[in-house]
C-alpha cells in the first residue's frame, strides 16, 4: 500500500507502499509462426494507495501484453523493493498531489545501465501501467484528457480506430473454422482484422489469407502478421505473393532487429509494412526509424508501451518521432490492452490493436464500449480501463 492520508482531495503523504502481484496463465494452444501460448504467462501489478475517493482505497492496476512470459522475479527482486524503499519526495509531483510517473520511472531504473534492455522493460512496464491507472484516479479524469492537457497539444477524442487480432494457428483449425473467426469479429463491429501467416506453407497461407479476404471482402481490411519468422528471401518471397492482394499492412517480416531486411524489403514491397512491437525501448526504436527503411506514409510503427518501459519511456519514443518528421498516427500499439486506447485518444494515435476473443481478461474492452465500423467508443472512464474490466472479470 502506498499511504496518504484520506481526504477529499486527495494528496499523497508517504512513501511507504505495497504492491502485489500475480502470475496469471494464458494458457492456450493457439500458435503463430514462432511461438506457442500454452506455457505463455502475464504479470500483473496492483498498488495499493491509502488514497480514498468514494470510501475505496484507489488500486492501480498494471500488466503486461501476451507473447513474452511473467517477469515475477524481476519484480519481486529489483522493481518493487525499489518502489518500497524510495522517499516521498521522489514518488510525488512537485505540488505534492499526485505520484509522478516520470519520478518513479528514474526510482525504478535506479543502478540499470544503457543498453541490453532483455525483460526489465516488460517489469518496468508493468509497474508503470499501474502508475497512470493512479494518477488518473487521483485526477478523477480520464488518462486520455489528462496525456491530453498535460502531454499533447489539449485536443482528445473518446472515439479510434481499433482492427481485431486473431487468425492464429490452432491444432485442428482448418479454412472454414478461420472463416468463422472472422466473421464473428465482423458481426463485433469490426471491419479490420489481423490473422497470423508463416506458420504454413506459402501455399497455404495464401490459401488461409484468399478464404479470410471472401468475408472481409477488401485487401484494406486485412493485415497479415509473420511475427519475425522470415529471412530476407522468404521475406520477399511472401511480399510478392501477397501484394496483388493489397492488403493494409504485412507485419514482422523478419526478426524485429533485422533493419537491413526490413529496408531491403522497404524496396521492393508497394503496399504498407508494420513492425515494431518487438523493440523495447526509445533507442531501439530510434534505429528501426533510421536504419529500417520504413516509409512516413504508408508504413505503420507497432511499439508496445507495456513492454518497453511503459509510458514514461513512450512519452520519448512519440517525442523521438516527432523529432524525425514522423506523424503519430502512423503508430498503432501492439498488444491490446487499454492503456494504448488511452494514449492513442490522447496524443493522437491511429488506432490501437484489440484481441476481442483472446488472452482475457487482458484484452477486450468494458461491455459499455462500443466497436462500429472498426471504431470504438468508450465512455468517460477514469484510470485505464483496466481496473473497470479487472474488476468484471474478478466477480
Ligand atoms: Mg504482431
Amino acid at each position: 500500500m502506498i499511504r496518504r492520508p484520506p481526504r477529499s482531495t486527495p494528496k499523497p503523504s508517504s512513501a511507504a507502499s505495497d504492491v502485489y502481484k500475480r502470475q496469471a496463465p494464458i494458457n492456450s494452444e493457439i500458435q503463430n509462426a514462432y511461438i506457442s501460448f500454452a506455457k505463455m504467462d502475464c504479470s500483473v501489478v496492483a498498488i495499493t494507495t491509502d488514497v480514498k475517493i468514494d470510501g475505496e482505497n484507489i488500486v492501480g492496476y498494471g500488466f503486461h501484453s501476451n507473447g513474452r512470459y511473467a517477469v515475477s522475479e524481476l519484480l519481486t527482486k529489483r522493481f518493487i523493493p525499489r518502489i518500497k524503499e524510495a522517499e516521498e519526495k521522489d514518488l510525488l509531483n512537485d505540488e505534492g498531489n499526485n505520484f509522478s510517473p516520470e519520478k518513479i520511472w528514474k526510482v525504478l531504473m535506479k543502478n540499470e545501465k544503457p543498453g541490453g534492455h532483455g525483460e526489465r522493460s516488460t517489469a518496468v512496464g508493468v509497474i508503470d501501467m499501474a502508475v497512470w491507472d493512479i494518477v488518473s484516479k487521483i485526477e478523477q479524469a480520464p488518462l486520455y484528457e489528462h496525456l491530453a492537457k498535460k502531454y499533447g497539444n489539449g485536443k482528445f477524442t473518446n472515439k479510434i480506430f481499433v482492427y481485431a487480432a486473431g487468425g492464429y494457428y490452432y491444432p485442428g483449425k482448418d479454412i472454414q473454422l478461420l472463416q468463422d473467426e472472422m466473421k464473428g469479429y465482423l458481426d463485433l463491429g469490426y471491419t479490420t482484422v489481423k490473422m497470423k501467416i508463416g506458420g504454413a506453407s506459402l501455399k497455404e497461407d495464401l490459401k488461409r489469407i484468399e478464404s479470410v479476404l471472401k468475408i472481409v471482402g477488401n485487401g484494406k481490411n486485412l493485415c497479415v502478421d509473420a511475427n519475425g519468422r522470415f529471412d530476407l528471401n522468404t521475406a520477399i518471397e511472401y511480399a510478392k505473393a501477397i501484394e496483388p492482394y493489397n492488403l493494409k499492412w504485412f507485419e514482422e517480416a523478419g526478426d524485429p532487429l533485422d533493419y537491413k531486411l526490413n529496408q531491403e524489403l522497404s524496396k521492393i514491397y508497394k503496399n504498407g509494412l508494420a513492425t515494431g512491437e518487438n523493440l523495447f525501448s526509445m533507442q531501439d526504436a530510434r534505429n528501426l526509424i533510421r536504419y529500417g527503411g520504413m516509409r512516413k506514409d504508408i508504413d505503420w510503427l507497432q511499439f508496445d508501451c507495456s513492454l518497453s518501459y511503459g509510458l514514461v519511456e513512450y512519452l520519448r519514443t512519440l517525442q523521438m518521432m516527432k523529432e524525425n518528421e514522423w506523424s503519430s498516427t502512423r503508430v498503432i500499439p501492439h498488444g491490446g490492452h487499454q492503456i494504448s486506447c488511452n494514449i492513442a485518444a490522447g496524443l493522437n494515435l491511429g488506432g490501437n490493436e484489440i484481441y476481442p476473443s483472446l488472452f482475457q481478461p487482458f484484452g477486450g474492452f468494458p461491455d459499455t464500449s462500443i466497436v462500429e465500423d472498426s471504431y470504438v467508443s468508450f465512455s468517460k472512464f477514469i484510470g485505464t480501463v483496466s481496473y473497470t474490466h479487472l474488476r468484471a472479470h474478478e466477480t
